[in-house]
């Protein structure tokens, strides 16, 4: 007889050569680990196992810096199985290749089938790489999350003369300013569609000092321009505009976003979303009630209106993966839609921003006011590391609630991002930041007379009552 049951936790059930788990995670990466940590946490009882394709897991957010100070791939690793083994989970190193939804049971390309109670899908995304002529020649890459992947990467810029990366967003300009540090004697240029880097999330007074940044490290800004094809033979030589010139290119990187990976949901006929995203409610469920999805592969909906949003993110991943692997049992925590939460440095200057730029709160049809407050974030100033931090606060007129805040300048304003977050996920007014209790010290932060949130704030009440 080949099947027997041991009720002892997280020692998976063998029956009839099929392995049965309580939960089974898909994806390994920032929303699935989340997911299989948290699960842990809330269902101690409970044996879990995690199926990832990759042997080795990239730190999503640190690819950019594997062409600079990080210095390679191999040095970005998230310690993915570590984590798991000191959490008691187990981890199979395999591709999930269908679901069957009536048998609950995941079968991989390895041939082996897993039974679960429950299922998290959390198969991320894939980099958006659009039918431009030529795409397909050597040295055109677009950035995946693989390791071995990203090794040929790195070796092609450490040779190359000319580099071009499409799209200035994020993800394009972190790139271009790491492949600056490797080869300051290389041509490096970024080509964007948009007026502006960065516009998806900065008004416009951002993301020109941005602009300022990339060039002064002599990285040449191509802005209200498109990509029409890349010449040249076996491999890329030239990059073709639509405005009609070319550029010289020997290496060329996609920067331009990413696409849910719903392959293995969609087989499994799970509602797909507008988007393109596996469709879930406000709890991660899926349109199946033993399947959950979170992270890049999940569909997500704005915090501000409910609309279909598009927005990617680690922190959204992980904060989804945070719900998911806590309701699989027993739904209880809500997903209220995504803020939208970046930081980033360029020089040695942060930018970040949360919630909506002023474009698209009026797009969105808000009356908007604005409040901003730019001092340095030490006191007195002469202190060690001072250096100045310019907050900008967007309220929605008519309730006088934050919808947006923008940061630049030290390298605190990383965290700060974080604490206008909060204040946009707690729907806090104008007047509720004004008196908000901010602890301060004179080697960490601005004065409690000059703190930039909160006069900022102050200065956005002061414009509320002129209306
Ligand atoms: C260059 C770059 C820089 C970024 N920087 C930031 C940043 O600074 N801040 C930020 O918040 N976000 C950043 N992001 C976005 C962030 O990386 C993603 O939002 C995040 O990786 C999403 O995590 P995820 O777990 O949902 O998906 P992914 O990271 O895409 O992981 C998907 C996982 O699923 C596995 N998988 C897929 N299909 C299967 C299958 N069939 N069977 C088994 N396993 C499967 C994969 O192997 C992988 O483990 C960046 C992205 C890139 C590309």
């Amino acid at each position: 007889m080949n099947s027997y049951e041991i009720d002892k936790p997280n020692t998976p059930v063998l029956k009839e050569k099929k392995m049965r788990y309580d939960v089974v995670i898909v994806g390994g990466s920032a929303a699935g680990l989340t997911a299989a940590i948290t699960a842990r946490r809330h269902y101690p009882g409970k044996n879990i196992l995690l199926i990832r394709k990759e042997k080795k897991v990239s730190i999503p957010c640190g690819i950019p810096y594997v062409f600079g100070v990080v210095g390679s791939p191999e040095k970005n690793l998230i310690p993915a199985d570590d984590v798991l083994k000191k959490n008691n989970m187990d981890t199979a190193v395999d591709e999930v290749v269908a679901i069957d939804r009536e048998a609950r049971s995941v079968k991989t390309a390895d041939g082996k089938t897993y039974e679960y109670e429950r299922l998290i899908l959390a198969t991320g995304s894939d980099p958006l790489v659009p039918p431009i002529p030529g795409s397909d020649k050597k040295n055109v890459f677009a950035i995946r999350k693989d390791v071995e992947y990203l090794k040929q990467v790195v070796l092609a810029v450490e040779k190359c003369k000319s580099l071009c990366i499409v799209g200035c967003g994020f993800i394009g300009v972190e790139i271009a300013e790491e492949c600056r540090r490797r080869r300051s004697d290389a041509k490096i240029s970024i080509v964007e569609m948009l007026t502006h880097c960065l516009q998806l999330v900065y008004d416009e007074e951002f993301c020109l000092k941005a602009e300022e940044t990339l060039r002064k490290q002599n990285i040449s800004l191509m802005l209200d321009e498109k990509v029409k094809g890349f010449e040249g033979g076996e491999a890329v030589e030239k990059v073709r505009l639509a405005s009609g010139g070319a550029i010289d290119a020997d290496v060329v990187i996609f920067g331009i976003g990413a696409k849910a990976n719903v392959a293995v949901a969609r087989q499994a006929g799970l509602e797909i979303g507008p988007s393109g995203g596996i469709q879930v409610n406000r709890y991660m469920q899926t349109s199946d009630k033993s399947i959950f999805a979170c992270g890049d592969c999940a569909e997500k909906v704005s915090f501000f209106d409910g609309k279909p949003s598009m927005l990617k993110l680690a922190s959204i991943a992980t904060m989804e993966a945070r719900i998911a692997g806590a309701n699989i049992f027993s739904t209880n925590r809500v997903n209220l839609g995504v803020i939208g939460v970046y930081s980033t440095v360029l020089g040695d200057q942060a930018f970040a921003a949360a919630g909506l730029t002023k474009a698209q709160a009026e797009e969105k049809g808000y009356d908007v006011v604005v409040g901003a407050s730019e001092s340095v974030n030490r006191h007195p100033g002469c202190m060690p590391e001072a250096a100045p931090l310019k907050v900008k606060l967007l309220f929605e007129t008519a309730r006088q609630i934050l919808i947006g805040g923008q940061v630049t300048g030290a390298k605190s304003g990383g965290e700060l991002i974080n604490a206008i977050s909060a204040c946009i996920h707690q729907r806090m007014t104008a007047d509720d930041i004004a008196t908000f209790q901010t602890g301060t010290h004179p080697a960490l932060t601005a004065s409690p007379i000059a703190y930039q949130l909160v006069n900022a704030a102050e200065e956005a009440v002061r414009e509320l009552k002129a209306r």
